[in-house]
């Protein structure tokens, strides 16, 4: 049939296909090693399962309010002014159905057609994709030259009259790489100066390694407020991706155009998964620092391992998330990133995002979201492959 303009300008998100490849082919019983998966491999833990089920006996399974119930979005605000040192009112806080969702909203209800995002680039799949979707127009910044460092002198690059934001993931997806403060105060001067939006997407913050600091325009600049839209999620740092709950805080005005577009499409998120999300930012950071820690033993593995056994493939030190991003462009007899995760998965059963869905054709994403033994099996595959080419 015909379809809408905007439904063909967009692909489908490339790290869930591949994803769910790779778990077709294991259910056709192929001994698949997936490093497609951007979620946490640790089971949801058990404190936020009996918040749900507790909040399923006492029948909390009909509709909230749309933009989330209040005591989540008060403990939302109580983590924002912990960990940022900003107070939001609920007001400013909406509740929506993933970070993925959360940016759905806050793009449509901040675009107009023509309006530019600036994305530092490689960047996550979606950003391009959702800022289309809203009729905007995403201008991508590569920042491969600067060790995948965003910097005020890359923003100026895609910088015009029609930038209206920026979005800053770091750690980012799919580098793992941290932004230094001193260029995200930059940033935020020039933000401030230019009355630029700042979307700060900071559902890795709790994923860092080697005991470095997290910092976003908030910690910075506390005056920032009025310039910052601050994007997270339970997903990555609980790990609950299935229960699609992200939140976003920002300018009053915006958070209530928000409410409205979400009260005309999705209406509130599943109200059991609201009392998991609000079981797991009451609960603590114990888990999550226990994930932090043992993403941290993967990455150091993988970083040994290709230093030690496969020359010519360079992959970039993440300070956080659970990416390794691999530098393939020293690979002699492979033209694409998209050619050599199609000869690894078909040749070697190894799973793998092509650097090209992230915006840089030379690298591959390898997701350490994945236990020891299956990395190593994985790793050992890629040489065989790389050697015999
Ligand atoms: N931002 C980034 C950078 C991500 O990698 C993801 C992962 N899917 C999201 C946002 C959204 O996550 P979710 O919708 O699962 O909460
Ligand atoms: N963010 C994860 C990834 O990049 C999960 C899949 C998705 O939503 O894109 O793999």
């Amino acid at each position: 049939m015909k379809l809408s303009c905007r439904a063909s300008l967009i692909k489908p998100s490339a790290t869930l296909a591949i994803t769910a490849k790779a778990k077709k082919l294991k259910s056709e019983g192929k001994n698949v090693v997936s490093f497609g998966a951007g979620e946490p491999d640790f089971d949801t833990p058990d404190y936020i399962k009996n918040a749900v089920k507790d909040a399923l006996d006492k029948g909390q399974t009909k509709y909230t309010p749309v933009s989330g119930i209040d005591e989540l979005k008060t403990a939302i605000a109580e983590k924002f002014s912990a960990d940022y040192g900003v107070s939001y009112e609920n007001s400013e806080i909406i509740v929506s159905c993933g970070g993925k969702h959360s940016l759905y909203n806050l793009f449509s209800a901040m675009l107009n057609e023509g309006d530019e995002i600036i994305i530092p680039s490689p960047y996550w799949v979606s950003y391009t994709e959702i800022i289309k979707l809203s009729g905007g127009v995403p201008v991508t910044v590569d920042t491969s030259k600067k060790n995948f460092k965003f910097n005020l002198e890359l923003l100026k690059n895609g910088l015009t009259d029609k930038t209206r934001g920026v979005i800053i993931n770091s750690p980012s997806n799919p580098t793992g790489v941290l932004m230094d403060e001193k260029d995200i105060i930059e940033i935020a001067n020039f933000a401030k100066k230019r009355g630029l939006y700042i979307i700060t997407d900071d559902i890795y913050e709790k994923i860092i390694f080697d005991g470095k600091k997290f910092s976003n325009v908030l910690t910075a600049d506390k005056s920032m407020k009025e310039y910052t839209i601050a994007v997270n999620a339970v997903s990555k740092t609980y790990s609950m991706t299935g229960f699609r709950i992200g939140y976003t805080a920002g300018p009053k005005d915006l958070i209530a155009a928000m409410n409205n577009i979400q009260s005309q499409s999705t209406s509130n998120p599943t109200t059991f998964a609201q009392y998991g999300a609000l079981a797991a930012l009451k609960g603590g950071q114990e888990f999550s620092n226990m994930m932090r820690d043992e993403f941290q033993k993967r990455r150091d593995y993988m970083l040994y391992f290709f230093d030690k056994n496969i020359k010519g493939i360079v992959p970039v030190k993440p300070d956080g998330a659970f990416y390794l991003f691999v530098d393939i462009s020293k690979i002699s007899g492979i033209n694409s990133s998209t050619e050599f995760c199609g000869y690894l998965l078909d040749k070697y059963l190894v799973a793998a995002v092509p650097g090209v869905e992230f915006g840089n054709d030379n690298f591959i994403r390898l997701s350490f979201a994945t236990g020891l033994d299956v990395i190593k099996e994985g790793l050992s595959r890629i040489k065989e492959a790389v050697d015999s080419l």
